[in-house]
């Protein structure tokens, strides 16, 4: 199995590389990733201008890497179309440094490389982990695995986008949700800098009790959550089930 890497944090963050050490055991990896941070850049695609790639020095042994002036977006579409046409299985987008909750999957950068990887009929997900003091992710990378293993032995279906949450504590269970809705806002607050006006985009959770069932309720119970958000088939599969979710927990358990 050849797996693509890329994230939205830029090509040296510790979540991505930890995330190519983990997987390297599993697969060929190659990462095409931005060569700076493009967090909450969302699917943008660079048609407006030209997007430069470079080969560069990776932080594992042996993955072949490229540096992409340009988005998350830009990075799948570039490696999918030229860099390593025809020769991925599997588009792994992570692990981000926070999580990618409710409404800020549609902003999140890291699930838009996720979703335009999908757009290009390549199975995919995302995978992120909540914010904290001290960040490991040594679980999320572990957990990232034992999905790729599943798309590649045929038990997750190969159609089908996934947005993966891990919470920072520790991990009590793995939950199959939905993204929860209305629940971030966006306020505008007017600002200055040597006397000159300008407004500043301030973007705050709602407080306000969360659904069951949703993304941010299922992280905030100390859950990992596994919300699809694409599947290229009309009906979301069969596959993607509450006892495949009881399973990967299991498993997370033994190797953890
Ligand atoms: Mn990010």
């Amino acid at each position: 199995m050849r797996i693509l890497v890329t994230n939205d944090d830029g090509i040296f963050a510790d979540g991505l590389w930890t995330l190519v050490g983990e997987l390297k055991s599993i697969a060929d990896i190659v990462v095409v990733a931005p060569d700076r941070e493009m967090s909450a850049i969302g699917t943008a695609v660079s048609l407006h201008q030209p997007v430069r790639a470079r080969k560069v020095t990776p932080k594992v042994d042996g993955v072949e890497t490229y540096a992409v002036e340009g988005t998350p977006a830009d990075s799948v579409i570039l490696a999918l179309g030229k860099l390593v046409r025809d020769r991925v299985d599997l588009v792994i987008s992570g692990i981000n440094r926070g999580a990618n909750l409710g409404d800020d999957v549609l902003i999140s950068g890291t699930v838009g490389a996720a979703l335009q990887a999908s757009l290009h009929g390549f199975p995919a997900f995302a995978i992120s982990l909540a914010l904290g003091d001290n960040l490991h992710f040594g679980n999320a990378a572990k957990f990232a695995t034992l999905l790729a293993i599943r798309f590649s032995s045929g038990a997750l279906p190969n159609n089908i986008c996934l947005n993966v949450n891990l919470p920072l504590e520790q991990i009590k269970g793995v939950r199959l949700t939905h993204p929860a809705r209305k629940s971030h806002t966006d306020t505008v607050e007017e600002r200055y800098d040597n006397g000159r006006q300008h407004y500043q985009l301030v973007r705050q959770r709602i407080n306000k009790p969360i659904d069951e069932g949703t993304d941010i309720w299922a992280v905030e119970q100390g859950n990992i959550s596994i919300s699809p958000l694409l599947t290229l088939d009309a009906n979301p599969s069969p596959l993607i089930s509450d006892s495949l979710c009881a399973e990967l927990f299991q498993e997370l358990q033994q190797r953890a």
